[in-house]
């Protein structure tokens, strides 16, 4: 029987003397002034046992960790309709890469990099203001985490939509190839809102129960999603969540993961357990340094795998 306790601690511990490592997002001004020195692992298993060391209470911005559950909610809106208006391939390029968007006549290549999670903000604005779209994603958060608490960073947000110039030019270029429905500052309100989503670890931990539960959430016993939709999500998790460094993560941690560029990174076990890992500083691929080391410790010491142990 695993030890999940002493494992948490002692990948906590084996990284301590690394904590501030990497480069914080300055590109989102905000985000340029959190404290690198900052560390938390939670793991939740799938009967709702919590082993946390670190700062895995304090929240943080979970920024493209949010479009796991803006894709979750998209694909409850239009199921397989979806597939018409984003890929579902790597894309091997940075997240807010514009290159490939002209190339693939403005489909993004998968949900999960910048121009993806647009289209799929603009999925889930159908038929809403924006005010109420970012409210259904938050309460479909608050839901997942069963946690009311949970809100949006609000300086984070006005940040991002004061610099986000490069989302601006991927939505408006998407616009240009009628593959956004709604006016670009629109979609992008709702693009910007809920990447400004924060959340703990503890609470990103909870919320990704779902994916490591065939579609459950196992605490409150509800469904969420269908268990090949879930099986699905983690799919593209695994191979386009961390962009162009997903092979890498694949290779050292072999689990599905989905960074965000504030730190976090949510990853998923299996039939075993939702691990959220969190430290400001980024490698060159926008993915937590010591997030990525931690989770790929954690891989070792536990022997989880969806390739075998
Ligand atoms: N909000 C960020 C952006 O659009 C999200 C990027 C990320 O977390 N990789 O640049």
């Amino acid at each position: 029987m695993t030890d999940l306790k002493s494992i948490v601690d002692s990948v906590y511990h084996d990284l301590s003397d690394r904590i501030g490592e990497g480069k914080l997002a300055d590109y989102i001004p905000e985000l340029a002034t959190v404290d690198p020195k900052q560390f938390g692992i939670a793991l939740v298993t799938t009967d709702g046992k919590l082993y946390s060391a670190g700062d895995a209470e304090t929240a943080f911005s979970i920024q493209s960790i949010s479009k796991v559950f803006t894709l979750t909610l998209a694909l409850g809106k239009i199921g397989d309709g979806l597939w018409k208006r984003v890929g579902r391939e790597p894309s091997g390029n940075a997240f807010n890469s514009i290159v490939q968007l002209e190339q693939e006549k403005g489909k993004p290549r998968n949900p999960f990099i910048n121009a993806g999670a647009i289209a799929v903000a603009d999925v889930v604005l159908a038929g809403h203001a924006p005010k109420e779209a970012i409210g259904e994603i938050v309460q479909f958060i608050r839901q997942l985490a069963d946690d009311d608490t949970i809100a949006i960073d609000h300086n984070v947000a006005r940040s991002e939509t004061n610099t986000g110039y490069r989302n601006v030019a991927l939505a408006n270029f998407m616009r240009s190839f009628s593959n956004l429905n709604h006016p670009a500052e629109h979609v992008l309100g709702v693009y910007f809102h809920h990447c400004a989503v924060a959340m703990s670890c503890h609470q990103l931990a909870h919320a990704g129960l779902y994916l490591a539960s065939g579609g459950r959430n196992p605490l409150s016993g509800g469904s969420v999603v269908s268990p090949s939709r879930a099986r699905r999500i983690n799919a593209l998790m695994l191979m386009c969540g961390h962009y162009d460094g997903s092979g890498d993560f694949a290779y050292r941690v072999g689990l599905p993961g989905k960074s965000g560029v504030g730190g976090g990174i949510l990853a998923i076990a299996p039939d075993k357990a939702s691990i959220a890992v969190w430290s400001p500083g980024l490698n060159e691929n926008g993915n937590s340094q010591l997030g990525s080391a931690a989770l790929e410790l954690l891989a070792q010491r536990t022997g989880w795998s969806v390739f075998g142990q």
